[in-house]
């Protein structure tokens, strides 16, 4: 069965009920196949594009050895903009610059495959509002396990691990931050 998604053109970008009715069918099967969530592959080339519903980033090195995080680009409406999304790459950008660089673009998933047959994959991760930022250990495709070495409890995928702390100690309060503004409770 080929379930799709979003498409260009379509409501890809939104959250609109009938994005996740279909979609909630293909993780009822991954669900009992033992995965947490479906990757969407995108198009003939296996773009990725969201991991659930949530955005979805891998880490790796590139055969230059520069590290980067990439996540699929906004501009054809095909991803939603999430907040987490946005956040995330601004935490990084701002804080991992010189260190990691921030790529928004297309990447496939035969991209993937190669980085970690090469051992350049070093980190993935999905973040939403519901599941926040969260490490990824393991992507099968077509009876394939891509292993993600550090993602296997949350303690071994560092930068993931770095991103989420910030952005939990914003959300917080523990941090003083222009994004999160502390409302005393009144007794
Ligand atoms: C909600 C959602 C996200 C994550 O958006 P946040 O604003 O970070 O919660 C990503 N993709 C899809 C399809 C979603 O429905």
């Amino acid at each position: 069965m080929t379930v799709v998604r979003a498409w260009v053109g379509g409501f890809g970008f939104a959250k609109v009920g009938a994005n996740y009715g279909p979609s909630l069918l293909a993780t009822n099967e991954a669900r009992a196949r033992g995965f947490h969530q479906i990757l969407w592959l995108y198009g003939k080339a296996g773009e990725c594009t969201e991991a659930g519903a949530s955005n979805f980033f891998v880490i790796w090195k590139t055969r230059e050895g520069k590290k980067q995080i990439v996540t699929a680009p906004l501009d054809d409406r095909l991803i939603l903009a999430g907040v987490t999304r946005s956040s995330v790459l601004a935490l990084a950008r701002e804080r991992l610059a010189g260190e990691v660089e921030v790529v928004e673009r297309k990447y496939t998933i035969d991209e993937v495959i190669e980085a970690s047959a090469e051992g350049r994959l070093i980190e993935s991760f999905a973040s939403g509002t519901a599941y926040f930022v969260c490490a990824i250990s393991l992507i099968h495709h077509r009876g394939r396990d891509i292993e993600v070495p550090a993602g296997k409890s949350g303690e071994g995928a560092p930068i993931t691990l770095r991103l989420k702390n910030w952005l939990v100690d914003i959300k917080y309060g523990r941090e003083d931050h222009a994004w999160g503004i502390v409302i005393p409770e009144e007794r």
